[in-house]
């Protein structure tokens, strides 16, 4: 998963669960699933403008998009395998996903 990669460094974090859950989104959609943002080091993170409790520091978010399938069913089917943080950036048509521990959470950005 070099997609995974922060950009900056290629230091790479990347939790198990997380990696199942993408894996399970990318079988059921028979799709490439497009990481356009997985791990961030601390400073990528400050520099992108990610806030400071962010998911892709800990290796538990990523930001995808699917070629080919509108955000509003891709959600759908993130909702599905489970994704807990879900947020919708549709004028730059991706999807945040992580496995926050803590309750459901979904924004629009
Ligand atoms: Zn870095
Ligand atoms: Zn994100």
């Amino acid at each position: 998963m070099d997609e995974f990669q922060c950009p900056c460094c290629k230091k790479i974090m990347l939790h198990p669960l997380l990696l199942q859950k993408l894996k399970g989104l990318r079988y059921k959609l028979a799709k490439p699933v497009i990481i356009t943002s997985g791990y961030r080091c601390p400073s990528y993170n400050l520099e992108v403008g990610g806030v400071k409790s962010s998911y892709h520091l800990l290796g538990m978010a990523a930001d995808i998009y699917v070629p080919g399938i509108s955000l509003t069913s891709l959600l759908k089917f993130a909702e599905e395998i489970g994704f807990k943080g879900i947020g919708s950036y549709p004028e730059r048509n991706f999807l945040h996903l992580d496995i926050r521990p803590t309750r459901q959470a979904r924004w629009q950005g």
